[in-house]
Order: C-alpha cells, then sequence, then structure tokens
C-alpha cells in the first residue's frame, strides 16, 4: 500500500528563519526511500492554538504524519498538549518513560529538574518511541478521523542527532511494516563520477520509478553522483539478495562510471587503494585559485599513497621530474589551472580549460586538455573530481598495456 505522509516541523526558531529546518528535508529523504509520498511539509512556531490548527488539517488529509521538535520540558514545548487535544485523549503518566529520564539524568550526574516529569505524560493510548541518546521520548499515536482510516502520528524530538537515531531504530521499521514490504531495511550506496544527474536518470530508466522494489534513490553533491538502494523485505538474507541483484542491474548501465561503494566513499580513497596495492605513491601540484585534491588527500590522514600537495599561483621554473624527486613520490599529478571564480560570476555558468600532466614513476608525462564547466560553487571541485577519473584511467590503462 502507497502510504502519504506529512512532515512538520515545529519550532519559534524555524518560522523565525533564525535556524534552518533540515528535520523536514532528512525525514522527506528517508520516508522517500521507504515508499512513502511525502506530500506536505509545514513549519509551525510555538504556539499551542496554530500546532492543534496543523495537527488537525494533517491527519485528516494523509495517512502519517511525523513532526519534529516541541517535546522538551519547557514551557513552549507543546508537541504533547496538541496531540492530546487533538486526539481528545488525556495525558496519563508513564513510569517507563519516567524511568529512563531519571536513570539518564542520573548517568549524568545530575539531579533531575522537577519539570522534566512532563517528558513522561503521554496520551493514553500512544507508545513511546524510546530516545536512546536524548530526555525527549518520541510518542506514536493513531488518531481517529472522520471518513477513513486512522491518521498515524509519530512526534520525535527536535535534536537532529536524536530524531534520525529514533527514526533509524524505531519510525522506520514500523512504516515499512505497515506499507507491507516488510520491516526489515538495508540500505546501499554506489558512488558514480563522470555523468550529469538527467543522463543518469536516463540511463537508469524504469530503475528510478518510485514504485520499484527495491528502491534508488539519486542524490548528487559537487558532481558526484549517489546511487542509494533501499531494501524492504521480511529478512536480512533477502534485503542482501535485493540489493546484489538491482547492484549488477545498474552496474549493466552505467558501470563504466562506477567507483565504489559507501555513503562517504570517494574517488581519492580508490586512488588510495590502488596505489597502496601497486605500492607506489602520489604527490601533487595544483596550480591556480583553489587546492581541492591537497586537502582531500590530506584528510585520508597517514597513507604510505599520498606524498602531500604543492599549490601555486601558477607553474614554477623547476622541472615536473625534479618536483617528483624531490618529493619523493612514484607519481606526480599536476592540474593547470584552477580559474579565479569572481564575485560577479556568481550566477553564470563558467567554463574553463584545464591541462592535467601526469609525471608517471618511469618519468614518461602524460597530458589532457579538457573544457571544464559548472556552477562556480561546484566548478573546482568537479575540476579536482575530474583530474582523479582521468589519473585512475590512466594508471589503469598502463597496468594493462
Ligand atoms: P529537547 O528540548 O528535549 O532537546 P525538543 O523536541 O523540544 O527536544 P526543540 O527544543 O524544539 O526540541 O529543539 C531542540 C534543538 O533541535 C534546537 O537546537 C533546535 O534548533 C533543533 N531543531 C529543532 N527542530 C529542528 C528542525 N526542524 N531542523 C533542524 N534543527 C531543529
Ligand atoms: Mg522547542
Amino acid at each position: 500500500m502507497k502510504l502519504s505522509a506529512e512532515v512538520i516541523s515545529i519550532g519559534d526558531e524555524m518560522t523565525s528563519g533564525a535556524r534552518l529546518d533540515t528535520n523536514s528535508q532528512w525525514l522527506s529523504q528517508r520516508l522517500g526511500e521507504l515508499g512513502v509520498e511525502v506530500r506536505f511539509q509545514t513549519t509551525v512556531g510555538d504556539m499551542l492554538r496554530d500546532n492543534i490548527d496543523v495537527f488537525n488539517i494533517a491527519i485528516e488529509r494523509v495517512d502519517l504524519v511525523i513532526c519534529t521538535g516541541g517535546l522538551g520540558p519547557t514551557q513552549d514545548d507543546l508537541t504533547r498538549e496538541a496531540l492530546a487535544e487533538v486526539s481528545d485523549e488525556p495525558l496519563e503518566f508513564r513510569q517507563q518513560a519516567m524511568d529512563h529520564i531519571e536513570s539518564l539524568f542520573s548517568s549524568r550526574k545530575r539531579p533531575m529538574p522537577e519539570r522534566n516529569r512532563v517528558q513522561a505524560m503521554f496520551p493514553k493510548s500512544s507508545q513511546i518511541i524510546p530516545n536512546p541518546q536524548g530526555t525527549a521520548p518520541g510518542i506514536d499515536l493513531f488518531i481517529d478521523r472522520g471518513s477513513h482510516a486512522r491518521c498515524r502520528v509519530f512526534a520525535l524530538p527536535g535534536v537532529p542527532a536524536e530524531m534520525q537515531l529514533m527514526f533509524k531504530e524505531t519510525v522506520s521499521h514500523q512504516i515499512a511494516a505497515m506499507s507491507g514490504g516488510g520491516s526489515v531495511i538495508r540500505h546501499h550506496v554506489m558512488k558514480f563520477f563522470g555523468i550529469g544527474e538527467s543522463d543518469m536518470e536516463q540511463r537508469l530508466g524504469d530503475m528510478i520509478s518510485r514504485d520499484r522494489q527495491p528502491r534508488v534513490g539519486i542524490t548528487v553533491s559537487a558532481a558526484t553522483i549517489s546511487l542509494r538502494i533501499t531494501a524492504m523485505t521480511e529478512s536480512a538474507e533477502r534485503c542482501t539478495a535485493q540489493i546484489a541483484q538491482t547492484k549488477t542491474e545498474i552496474l549493466n548501465r552505467v558501470g563504466e562510471l562506477y567507483f565504489g561503494d559507501g555513503e562517504n566513499y570517494e574517488q581519492y580513497h580508490v586512488i588510495d587503494s590502488m596505489l597502496r596495492a601497486r605500492g607506489e605513491s602520489l604527490a601533487l601540484l595544483e596550480l591556480g585559485f583553489a587546492a581541492p585534491l591537497g586537502d582531500w588527500f590530506a584528510a585520508l590522514g597517514e597513507t604510505p599513497a599520498f606524498r602531500g600537495g604543492l599549490s601555486l599561483a601558477a607553474m614554477p621554473n623547476v622541472s615536473l621530474e625534479e618536483i617528483q624527486s624531490r618529493m619523493r613520490s612514484d607519481w606526480l599529478l599536476v592540474v593547470n589551472a584552477y580559474p579565479a571564480i569572481a564575485d560577479d560570476l556568481v550566477g553564470h555558468v563558467p567554463a574553463s580549460e584545464v591541462e592535467f600532466i601526469l609525471v608517471a614513476p618511469n618519468g614518461k608525462q602524460h597530458a589532457h586538455r579538457i573544457t571544464i564547466g559548472g556552477h562556480p560553487d561546484i566548478l573546482q571541485p568537479r575540476i579536482g573530481k575530474t583530474a582523479m577519473a582521468w589519473f585512475r584511467g590512466v594508471v589503469a590503462g598502463l597496468r594493462t598495456a
């Protein structure tokens, strides 16, 4: 069954613009992965009347309501009261929740303020959603409505880390079970570089359909594409098998652009492993007005595969072999050059002529000229990433040659 949802974020800090509502984005992405159609996102301040209105509207128009915020112990935390009013159920004290809150305070060696007792108050028929990291437990509540089936409301705290953990550990499984797919959920992320989002969508075709099982979602970050596969079945084994099958299908369609798996896996990780396996090392020379590769490789930490990077305004008056030997590296990768991005370029899409040079361990030089464009915000990282993709291609080609 296809479920519809509304995500509600509660707090004056969002309606005043003091803080960006990131919870709604995160939750909407996760709900989408579970095959739930998010029809509305609503933001409301800390006013009881307004909260009641928002809940009343939401429960009439969707199957699931997920709200965040307003579960704290203070006067302006009103989600409990609003839900009691909307469901017409009195709040009752839950010892189990109180025990958890007390244990949290005692483990932090602090006395529990009396006002935290309100966090143990729950609408009569609701279930507690455990919050392992914080004092505010969540609320899981079915609310009757006039014409059709009951609406299910999940109320979670506003703190993003707590909210996310509670969603992953409890709420997501409840939703998966409701939609009939089985309550075991597994994710797998595949990474790609060298293709735009719309081309990727086109090549994947029906694989990214919302009704596909497992679901495949696309996200892009600074020109790197992530495909996130989400399987929901009755067992971990079936999830794993479905993911493996989908992965094979994806590789059949766009395999040549794939470089690895995992949310945080990037091309510099591939290069690091590749060079370690060969017992070789790399140094960088980045010219111009940025040096993203140096940053990325340095963040790998201690690795025998990376000797360091130079960032210079222009080509120095020294030979590349000299630099390669001074840096005691097997490979030297040169990016010539990252362009200056002027403030008045914002809104334009600059394109830049860039040359990559690679000095191989035997001293032979390979070069590649390319025009790279992109939004000013991502142009420099895209140049660095294009350089890494080219480097991987050359090294792989030399090995097989
Ligand atoms: P508690 O008071 O127990 O921490 P709570 O449910 O009352 O939980 P809030 O007080 O509303 O949560 O928010 C706690 C923190 O989470 C604040 O720093 C707030 O800015 C942040 N936060 C709340 N809602 C969101 C949101 N939608 N997106 C991002 N951050 C949020
Ligand atoms: Mg609040």
